[in-house]
């Protein structure tokens, strides 16, 4: 039996760094500089697909892990589920998360730090476009049979943050509070030899409280099959999930305006009408009109990560950084009105909006203190409304 994930201990050992963490560390030892003092800021400089936003998650397992190494550092942050651009209005890179401490006692947590903010956004920002694709449609994340059932969990945790209104993995939705939603396996209709018997069984065995969600495209038309899911369990029918596999998809548009018209004959225009099978938000945005809910999987589990570094801008309190990096400790101020971010010196004090001249609100804070929590991080809930009240502003990319 082999186990490939590593485990929350071999994390905090330091097991999956990058080896040259551990080289350097050793060199900087031996030469008794491993407890300079440094600070680093996490920073992207441009967005996957056409995004002009992330939204920022994955701190609070930045945070678990610093917990646990109970070292002596200093962590400032966005909020988890900020959404914001990369750069400010002057083309600085934000700097979302700020680590201050001894850089050999640090150093190694580098790689797993920007592994879990990399994917969580990445996977978040997915979710949070999608979510904007479909407005007030329904939406479930199935995206969890494409990676690793490891990372079930956290998928789910960043689509639900994102907005999604359910989640079709039991643990995450144990982890997260809520029910798992789901319809039924194309397995079970083969097995049972029919959508007709299917259902009947569904209907017959299942919690009253479960919606019935008809999966109607296994042996013939979708028209066809919604009408036995009908027949079989009429009115407690709450939807049908055409799943239409792309060699039959022709035009899908006007296969969900026939099973429409067919339910409307038999006075079941109440019947909602859900899509999956490949969707992203483009697709989504697409199929806005003509159905209630989406289930949406592998565009977002396996989304893009968004690619954050990690650079030294200041080292024993004086500015300095690499080449094509701008030097010194930062703060970041927004303008809600103006809805403009600008990075400056925290060493100037107070930031002023450059549009509006008023004063901006800093958005990073002090999450750690000599590696105390000195914030909280908020739970799952509250995060998902922070995110739904600046959802408000964004927009989707252009085509
Ligand atoms: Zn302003």
């Amino acid at each position: 039996m082999e186990n490939w994930i590593a485990s929350f201990d071999e994390i905090i050992k330091g097991k999956t760094t990058d080896v040259y963490f551990l080289n350097a560390k050793k060199c900087l030892e031996a030469d008794n500089l491993d407890k300079t003092v440094v600070y680093a800021e996490v920073t992207t400089d441009s967005l996957p697909k056409n995004w002009t936003h992330f939204l920022f998650l994955g701190l609070a397992e930045v945070i678990a892990m610093f917990q646990k190494t109970k070292l002596n550092v200093n962590i400032y942050s966005v909020d988890e589920g900020r959404i914001l651009p990369p750069k400010d209005i002057n083309g600085v890179r934000i700097p979302v998360l700020s680590i201050e401490g001894p850089y050999g006692d640090f150093a190694i947590y580098e790689t797993p730090m920007l592994g879990y903010l990399c994917f969580q956004t990445g996977v978040g920002t997915s979710a949070l476009y999608v979510r904007l694709a479909a407005r007030e449609k329904i939406i479930l994340s199935f995206g969890i049979r494409r990676m690793h059932p490891a990372l079930a969990p956290v998928i789910d945790r960043a689509c639900y943050i994102a907005g999604f209104d359910g989640v079709s993995c039991v643990l995450s939705a144990e982890k997260l509070g809520i029910k798992p939603t789901g319809t039924i396996p194309h397995a079970f209709i083969i097995i049972e030899q029919g959508i007709e018997n299917a259902m009947r069984s569904f209907d017959k065995n299942i919690d009253p409280e479960v919606k019935r969600i008809a999966l109607s495209d296994t042996f013939s038309d979708e028209r066809f099959e919604v009408m036995k899911a009908l027949d079989a369990v009429g009115d407690h029918l709450y939807g049908v999930r055409l799943d239409t596999p792309s060699s039959r998809r022709g035009d899908l548009k006007e296969i969900i305006k026939e099973v429409k018209w067919e339910l409307k004959q038999r006075g079941r225009e109440d019947v909602k009408i859900f899509l999956s099978g490949g969707f992203d938000e483009k697709m989504v945005e697409e199929y806005h009109d003509v159905a209630d809910g989406f289930g949406v999987g592998t565009s977002v589990a396996n989304s893009p990560t968004v690619n954050f570094a990690f650079d030294i801008v200041e080292m024993n309190g004086q500015s300095i950084s690499k080449r094509g990096k701008y030097s010194g400790r930062k703060q970041v101020g927004y303008c809600q009105a103006c809805d403009v971010y600008l990075c400056s010196l925290e060493s100037q004090g107070k930031i002023i909006c450059p549009k509006c001249g008023s004063k901006m609100e800093k958005v990073v804070k002090q999450y750690m203190m000599n590696g105390e929590l000195i914030r909280d991080l908020g739970d799952v809930g509250s995060i998902r409304r922070y995110v739904k009240e600046q959802m408000e502003k964004l927009e989707l990319p252009k085509k």
